[in-house]
């Protein structure tokens, strides 16, 4: 696993629940960021749910919720985000449904109920439906759509909710990271610990150990460290 993998992987689960599952708020920054806004259905909500052991997530069209399951999540946090980023296009769908005039069924229920929400989701829940008949679930072009969808938008994803997250990684690697911390260190006469400490916090990076470290390697660029 590379580095960079390695250190968002941990940043995702820093704060979430006893480090096992994907964080509620990489799961909100996530729909902050990649779902639609929509006026006729309001915003996308989500909760953890209890899903079926095979499923990860799931899209509930009628509720306008994401169920996110969170057995599933343990250690598993690049596949959850694209799971999320799955379910997430789902709703995107349905959004683009809403922007469509209703079909005269949807449009026969919308008046029904005097809801241009419920016309959408009529006719978000009969396009899956019809793409699930006509093509199975795999081959429907809706899915097809939503794993394009969590592929092309994943390692995007991972790095900006990494970023969010520690509110401080603004570097591709740790060797960069470091380059950051020496350059900046090594602009003063003198260094302290307590700077050395603040620059590594900065990269989340502070440990006793990295500690010797940056005392080593500034030494070794002829810096004065007290
Ligand atoms: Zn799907």
């Amino acid at each position: 696993m590379n580095l960079l993998i390695e250190y968002i992987r941990r940043l995702l689960s820093e704060r979430s629940w006893g480090d096992k599952w994907l964080s509620p708020e990489v799961v909100t920054f996530l729909i902050n960021n990649y779902a639609e806004k929509s006026d006729v259905l309001g915003r996308l909500t989500w909760e953890y749910g209890k899903l079926p052991d095979r499923t990860w997530g799931q899209y509930v069209s009628k509720q306008r919720k994401l169920y996110v399951n969170k057995a599933k999540t343990k250690d598993k946090f690049k596949q959850q985000v694209q799971t999320v980023l799955h379910e997430i296009q789902h709703w995107n769908q349905h959004v683009k449904c809403s922007l469509d005039k209703p079909s005269p069924a949807a449009a026969a229920k919308a008046t029904y109920y005097d809801d241009p929400a419920v016309g959408a989701t009529y006719d978000f829940n009969a396009m899956c439906s019809r793409n699930k008949w006509e093509h199975g679930y795999w081959k429907s072009p809706h899915e097809i759509e939503a794993r394009q969808f969590a592929a092309d938008n994943l390692q995007d994803a991972l790095s900006r909710a990494g970023k969010f997250v520690s509110g401080k990684l603004e570097v591709e690697d740790v060797d960069e990271a470091w380059d950051d911390i020496l350059d900046e260190l090594t602009e003063h006469d003198v260094i302290t610990r307590r700077m050395i400490g603040d620059e590594l916090s900065a990269y989340d990076m502070n440990s006793p150990k990295n500690m010797q470290l940056a005392i080593q390697k500034l030494k070794e660029l002829g810096a004065q460290v007290r």
